[in-house]
C-alpha cells in the first residue's frame, strides 16, 4: 500500500516535470499544446473563440547580462506570478523558453475582449520588479491570433501569434498587436532578406564606403569611418540599418564584421603606402561581435594580415552597448586597448553613460551622436548636450569628433566651441574607394 503510493507520487512528480518548467513551475510547451489542442476542440464544438497570445519581454536580455542570471532567473519567476494571478483558472500561461510565454484564453467573444486581457497582460508590467535590491523596470511585447479566423490548429496559431509579436516590436514594444495576414507576407520578405544576407558574403555583394573626418582647426583629412554597404542583386541597395539589426539577430555580423574590418584595413594600408595622408579608419563594432567572438584574436589577424599599424585602427563601439555589458565593456576593451588600437564611443550622448563609468573606460575618443548636431543652433537641448559632451571631452583629454554636419551653422558652432574633428554630408557624404582616392589627388 505504502510502496504503490510512494510509487504513484513519484509517478505525479514525473508527470509533474515533464509539463512543466522547473524554473516558473508554469506549463512548459508540450502541456500548453495540448491544452491548446483541447481548448480548439472545444471551441469547434461551442462555435467559440479561442485566442492566442504570444509574449515576449522587451529588455530581459540587458538584465540577464548585465546583472547575472540569478538576477534573470528571479525575473522570470516574479513574471509568471504576475501572470498567473491575472489569468482566469480556466486560461492557461505557459513559459516557452528563454523570456518567451505564450497564453490561451478560452471563452473570447471577439477580439475585443482578447484586447481587453492584452491590456490587462501589459499593465503587469507597469509596477517594478524588486529583486535583490534593484528596482526593475520590465514591458513586455505581445502577438495574439484569434481561433479560428487566424488558424485552425496549434502550430499555425502559435507561428502567426509569434509573427504578430514580432510586429509589435518592430513598432515599437510594450505593446501589442493583432496578427493579420499581411504580416505573414511581411514575414516571409524578411525570411528572403535573411536568407540573402547568409548568401552575400559569398556572393561578394557588400562593399565598404569611406566617410572622411576632418580636423577642425586645420581643416585636414585625417581619417575616414568605414560604413558597409549592400547591393542586393533584384533590391538594389540595402541600407544597413536595415541588415544590420538581422545579422546581429542571427550572428552573421561576426563574419560580415570580420570582413568588413579588414577589407577596411588593408584598404587603408594601400592609401598608406600609395602615399595618402591619412592617420585612420574607422570601423563600427556591433555589441554582438564583442560578446560572441573572439574579437580580441580577431583584431589581431586582421592587423597582422594587413600589416596595418595598429594605432591607424579605430573600433567604434556604440554607448549603449558599453553601458549594458558594465564590467565585462571594460576588460574587453582593456584587452583590444593592449594591442594598440584606438577605441571611440559611438552615438555618445543616447547611452546614459555615468561619469564615473566612463572614467574606467580606456577609451580615445567621444563621437556626438547625430540627433545632437541635427537641429543645432535652433534646438536648445541638441546645443547643451553637444556643449556639455565638448566639455566633457576636453576635461577627460579625449578627443571628440561630431558626426552629420550638414550646414554651415553647425559647422561654426562645432568650431566655436572647440570640437576636434567633424563628419558629416557637409564635407562628403561616404564614398566608395576610388572616389576616396580622387579626394586625396585633388588634395595634393
Ligand atoms: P553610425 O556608425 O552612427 O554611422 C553614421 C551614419 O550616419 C552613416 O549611415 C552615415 O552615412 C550617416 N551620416 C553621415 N553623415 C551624415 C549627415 O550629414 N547627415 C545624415 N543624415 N546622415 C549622415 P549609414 O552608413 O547608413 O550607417 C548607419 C548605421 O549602420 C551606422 O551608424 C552603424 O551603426 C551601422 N553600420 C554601418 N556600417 C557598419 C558596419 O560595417 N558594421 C556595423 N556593426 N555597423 C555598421
Ligand atoms: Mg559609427
Ligand atoms: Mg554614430
Amino acid at each position: 500500500m505504502k510502496e504503490s503510493s510512494a510509487i504513484k507520487e513519484s509517478e505525479e512528480r514525473l508527470q509533474f516535470l515533464a509539463h512543466h518548467d522547473p524554473l516558473t513551475k508554469l506549463p512548459n510547451r508540450l502541456l500548453f499544446s495540448a491544452r491548446l489542442e483541447h481548448a480548439l476542440q472545444h471551441a469547434h464544438r461551442q462555435n467559440e473563440l479561442v485566442a492566442v497570445m504570444f509574449l515576449d519581454l522587451d529588455n530581459f536580455k540587458q538584465i540577464n547580462d548585465g546583472l547575472g542570471h540569478p538576477v534573470g532567473d528571479k525575473v522570470l519567476q516574479k513574471v509568471a506570478r504576475r501572470l498567473s494571478a491575472i489569468m482566469r483558472d480556466e486560461d492557461t500561461v505557459a513559459r516557452m523558453g528563454g523570456d518567451e510565454f505564450a497564453l490561451v484564453l478560452g471563452d473570447i467573444s471577439d477580439s475585443m475582449g482578447a484586447s481587453q486581457v492584452a491590456s490587462k497582460v501589459l499593465s503587469v508590467f507597469e509596477a517594478p520588479l524588486e529583486i535583490d535590491h534593484h528596482r526593475l523596470y520590465v514591458t513586455s511585447t505581445l502577438g495574439i491570433s484569434l481561433y479560428p479566423s487566424d488558424g485552425e490548429n496549434v502550430a499555425t496559431l502559435l507561428k502567426n501569434a509569434h509573427t504578430a509579436m514580432y510586429h509589435a516590436k518592430e513598432e515599437g514594444k510594450n505593446q501589442f498587436c493583432f496578427y493579420t495576414d499581411d504580416l505573414n507576407s511581411e514575414a516571409l520578405e524578411k525570411l528572403n532578406l535573411e536568407n540573402d544576407l547568409r548568401e552575400a558574403l559569398n556572393n561578394d555583394e557588400f562593399e565598404v564606403y569611406y566617410q572622411p573626418q576632418y580636423e577642425l582647426s586645420s581643416g585636414r583629412l585625417t581619417g575616414a569611418e568605414a560604413l558597409i554597404r549592400w547591393n542586393h542583386k533584384e533590391l538594389g541597395l540595402v541600407p544597413p540599418d536595415e541588415f544590420i539589426p538581422m545579422a546581429e539577430s542571427n550572428g552573421l555580423i561576426i563574419p560580415i564584421g570580420r570582413w568588413i574590418m579588414k577589407q577596411a584595413c588593408s584598404q587603408v594600408k594601400t592609401w598608406q603606402e600609395a602615399g595618402f595622408d591619412i592617420d585612420r579608419i574607422g570601423v563600427n563594432v556591433a555589441g554582438q561581435q564583442i560578446q560572441n567572438s573572439d574579437i580580441v584574436e580577431t583584431v589581431k589577424d586582421v592587423l597582422k594580415e594587413t600589416k596595418l599599424e595598429p594605432a591607424c585602427l579605430e573600433l567604434e563601439i556604440t554607448e549603449s552597448f558599453i553601458m549594458q555589458q558594465a564590467e565585462k565593456a571594460i576588460s574587453t576593451l582593456e584587452e583590444l586597448r593592449k594591442i594598440g588600437v584606438a577605441l571611440a564611443i559611438d552615438d555618445f550622448g543616447t547611452g546614459y553613460s555615468s561619469l564615473s563609468y566612463l572614467k574606467r573606460l580606456p577609451i580615445d575618443r567621444l563621437k556626438i551622436d547625430r540627433s545632437f548636431i541635427k537641429d543645432i543652433p535652433y534646438d536648445s537641448d541638441g546645443v547643451a548636450i553637444t556643449k556639455a559632451i565638448i566639455a566633457l571631452g576636453k576635461s577627460m583629454q579625449l578627443n571628440v569628433i561630431a558626426e552629420g554636419i550638414e550646414t554651415d551653422e553647425q559647422h561654426d558652432f562645432l568650431t566655436e566651441k572647440g570640437c576636434d574633428e567633424v563628419q558629416g554630408y557637409l564635407y562628403s557624404r561616404p564614398l566608395n574607394a576610388q572616389e576616396i582616392e580622387e579626394i586625396f589627388q585633388k588634395e595634393n
